[in-house]
């Protein structure tokens, strides 16, 4: 299999020319066709199997096809405070993972009108990462407890996203962030299962990500394995 018989927007399919990558890895092989035919996926992929690529390029795909003003949104609150509303989010337990997927979503939006941003933990940065959203944002890439911080600040609001990755979902939970990944799940304005489309990779398969995979996916999502 060749990414030209994915089917891509041209835009993304240039951008992965120019990555130099010549054709999927298995686990985008499987993980990419399901995503774009709007199908939840539990897919357990380890670090270097491609699995970044695996869920940005169904992702940003999504958004050009569907026209990437209409996707995002952006208000201005009573405070002045300007409040994004992005299209997809990702998960990601640490700095160094989200700065690697901001990087890889950069390079497959690269002369797009798609912007990604990053929010993650560390004093210094707050102010940068805040300021760099009022630019807009359609891929939000965050580590858990930095994402609530900003939600609670009233700098994001989650009723646009349409589509939920979890990254590295067992190092999450291995971290102690699965309450933090359950209030942005279930008890923010984030569109309902069914309502989005989500996707979860996990080195490992355990019981408590077999259970997050039931109480976020939907019941007829595709495991890879
Ligand atoms: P990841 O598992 O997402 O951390 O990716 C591991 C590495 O593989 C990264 O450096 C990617 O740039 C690279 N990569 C991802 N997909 C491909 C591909 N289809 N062909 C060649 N390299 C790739």
């Amino acid at each position: 299999m060749l990414f030209a018989d994915l089917k891509l927007h041209c835009w993304i399919e240039e951008n992965i020319k120019k990555c130099g990558y010549a054709k999927p890895t298995p686990v985008q092989k499987y993980s990419i066709p399901t995503l774009l035919v709007n199908r939840d996926l539990m897919s357990c992929a380890q670090t270097g199997s491609g699995k970044t690529a695996a869920f940005l390029i169904p992702v940003i795909n999504h958004i050009l096809q569907n026209g990437p003003q209409a996707l995002r949104r952006t208000e201005t609150q009573n405070n002045g405070r300007r409040k994004q509303f992005p299209a997809a989010l990702v998960l990601s337990p640490t700095r160094e993972l989200s700065l690697q997927i901001y990087n890889e979503s950069r390079k497959f939006a690269y002369r797009t009108p798609i912007t990604s941003a990053l929010l993650y933990g560390g004093r210094e940065n707050y102010r940068d990462q805040i300021n760099k959203l009022r630019l807009g944002v359609h891929i939000l890439i965050a580590t858990p407890g930095r994402l609530i911080d900003v939600m609670e600040q009233g700098y994001i609001g989650l009723d646009c996203c349409r589509y939920l990755v979890l990254d590295e979902a067992d190092r999450m939970l291995d971290m102690g962030f699965e309450p933090q990944i359950r209030q942005i799940v279930d008890l923010s304005d984030m569109p309902r299962k069914g309502e989005r489309i989500t996707a979860m990779f996990s080195a490992t398969f355990p019981k408590e990500i077999q259970v997050l995979a039931q109480d976020f996916l939907m019941p007829n999502y595709v495991f890879l394995a």
